[in-house]
């Protein structure tokens, strides 16, 4: 088992902030976040509690990405160093893995994953693959509930046609979706892994999806979801009142991937407490984790409820449902600007992904090369 992991990363401030006179309200130490709040700082009255003003997070990976002058500055290479590596190295071995971006608009979220360089680039100069390794790759987006293929040229409305399917085994996956073999063309050199194909850096592309397949000699097959999601504050109801049909889509997606996120995280500490309740009576416990929406249980007390989990109520998370308590090692890369005026987003991003921390999934080496 293992929790999912959880980044957040800091921009610097941009031209706009800057020009509004946005102050700097995040701090990074070590693998803390912290976040003051301006107005319990400005009370008329002068009684702002000291112990209200910074919220402080811990999380697996904090970087500071705001001044390159600063003795922290987290590059974009520091960042790939641990996150990339992971995904890579953990898919050469075997397993799912997914990394997604959680963000409000204008957070970094693209920047991060696909920015100059991205976590996942492309790259002309580099090293052919090793023959030993193949990948194939399929580009997914996720706009409105429906689901289109990035890599079809042709006419983009019809491809917005494609179904979300389930298999008994393998699980949740896009009906007809072409897996694209670039065994030229694709490059992996010193554990990056990048595309080279122009429509790898659309904006609007929430879902990308890429699959590593190692077919020799241990035909182990391993599946990258990279999840570039539309901004987080389209999570919030009040969010495209004049867009209603968009909006309701767009919000369902993320207010299910909210949804989701908190009651794995209930489930996971649930799980955890009755864990040392029952070795502490020695008298068993539970079986663990629902990972599927068939985990409506409940033991003895209360601490042993599990929730039914939403996946199948947006296709977003219908297709991360391996990635979100199941088999796959998850990471979660949460971006926040560091003004003052994105205090709310930036609060919320923070709470999202703190919670996301307790989310316990199963990773297992994949086994069988049709994934
Ligand atoms: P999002 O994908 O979350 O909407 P972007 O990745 O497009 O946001 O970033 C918004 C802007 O901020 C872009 O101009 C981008 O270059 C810049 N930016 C984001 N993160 C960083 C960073 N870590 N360092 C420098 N510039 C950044």
């Amino acid at each position: 088992m293992a929790n999912v992991r959880v980044a957040v990363r800091v921009r610097p401030l941009s031209k706009r902030e800057t020009k509004e006179g946005g102050r700097i309200i995040v701090e990074v130490d070590g693998k803390v976040a912290k976040i003051r709040n301006l107005k319990v700082d400005n009370r008329p009255d002068g009684f702002g509690d000291s112990r209200e003003k910074v919220v402080a997070f811990g999380f697996d990976y904090c970087y500071w990405s705001v001044n390159p002058e600063d003795p922290q500055y987290a590059s974009q290479d520091m960042v790939f160093q641990d996150l990339g590596t992971e995904v890579l190295s953990g898919a050469a071995k075997g397993y799912n893995i997914c990394l997604f971006a959680y963000g409000q608009t204008g957070s970094g979220k693209t920047y991060t994953m696909l920015g100059t360089p991205g976590l996942f680039i492309r790259e002309e100069d580099s090293a052919p693959l090793p023959s030993s390794c193949r990948i194939k790759v399929s580009f997914l987006e996720i706009y409105n509930e429906r689901v289109r293929d990035l890599l079809k040229q042709s006419d983009q409305k019809k491809s917005y046609t494609l179904r979300v399917r389930e298999h008994p085994e393998m699980g949740p996956y896009v009906q007809g979706e072409p897996l694209w073999s670039w065994r030229s063309e694709t490059k992996l050199n010193s554990g990056k892994c990048w595309i080279s194909n122009n429509k790898w850096k659309r904006q609007s592309c929430p879902h990308r999806q890429a699959i590593l397949e190692n077919n020799l000699p241990s035909e182990i097959a391993s599946k990258i979801n990279l999840v570039d999601l539309a901004g987080s504050e389209r999570a919030d109801p009040s969010y495209c009142k004049d867009r209603i049909t968009e909006g309701a889509n767009i919000n369902k997606s993320l207010v299910t991937l909210g949804i989701v996120i908190s009651t794995l995280a209930q489930n996971s500490q649930a799980f955890s407490s009755c864990q040392s309740l029952s070795s502490a009576a020695s008298d068993g416990g539970d079986s663990g984790i629902p990972s599927s929406p068939s985990g409506t249980s409940s033991g003895a007390g209360p601490s042993r409820k599990q929730s039914y989990i939403p996946y199948r109520d947006s296709v977003l998370t219908w297709l991360l449902k391996d990635s979100l308590g199941g088999n796959s090692k998850t990471i979660m890369v949460a971006t926040v600007s560091p003004s003052h005026t994105c205090y709310s987003e930036t609060m919320s991003t923070l709470r999202y992904a703190s919670n996301a921390k307790h989310i316990i999934n199963k990773p297992r080496v994949n086994e069988d090369a049709n994934i």
